[in-house]
């Protein structure tokens, strides 16, 4: 299994050195060549809208959302996490939300005073995960099919802060940015499963 990082703008070469952790050469997608030869892809986070904005300049918008629909994993963290909810209570103006997590987020949801901050999170199985938020979109919805793997508590209620549906997985978070491998590996292994699944 190839696995890719679009590499149109945010924290790309994170994203690549944690998958280096774990053995896996990630390859930088910035084309839709490149993302032909991937077969799994995390979405970085950085800036939903600039991120966005190059996904159509670049032409990558439409292979990449047929890609997604036909099944490919993907692991969306903080901005990728926006770019696959079904809703962005809050997005630009034709921001597209691909809608492969049946969410609705909130762009820097958690406020301005806490807009970044770190904690962690309790993962089935009680396995902790570093969190750290970075102007982080808050979940406010998910639907039925979406399963919640971890929420957070900031006084204001619980709301889910990672989340799969099918081959997808969504964090408000970045694992990228801690040493903890937990949910790259968790993507990992999801995305080994269906792939091996998709080629039988
Ligand atoms: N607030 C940013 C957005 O909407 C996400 C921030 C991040 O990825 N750290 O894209």
């Amino acid at each position: 299994m190839r696995v890719g990082v679009l590499a149109l703008q945010g924290d790309v070469s994170e994203h690549r050195a944690a998958l280096a952790d774990l053995g896996v050469d990630a390859a930088p997608v910035r084309s839709v060549a490149e993302l032909a030869a991937v077969d799994a892809i995390v979405l970085p986070g950085g800036e939903s809208t600039a991120i966005a904005h190059l996904l159509v300049t670049s032409g990558l918008l439409g292979p990449l959302e047929a890609r997604l629909r036909a099944g490919m994993p993907a692991l969306g963290t903080c901005a990728g996490l926006v770019l696959l909810a079904s809703s962005i209570a809050d997005g630009r103006d034709g921001q597209p939300a691909l809608g492969l997590l049946d969410v609705t987020v909130v762009r820097n949801g958690y406020g301005r005073q806490i807009a970044s901050f770190e904690s962690s999170t309790e993962l089935a199985g009680g396995v902790r995960v570093p969190t750290v938020f970075i102007r982080a979109p808050r979940i406010t919805e998910a639907g039925d099919d979406v399963e919640v793997l971890a929420t957070i508590d900031v006084g204001d209620g619980v709301h889910p802060v990672l989340v799969r549906q099918g081959p997808v997985l969504g964090a408000s978070f970045h694992p990228e940015l801690t040493a903890d491998r937990t949910v790259h590996a968790l993507f990992l292994d999801v995305a080994s499963a269906s792939h091996a699944a998709l080629s039988n």
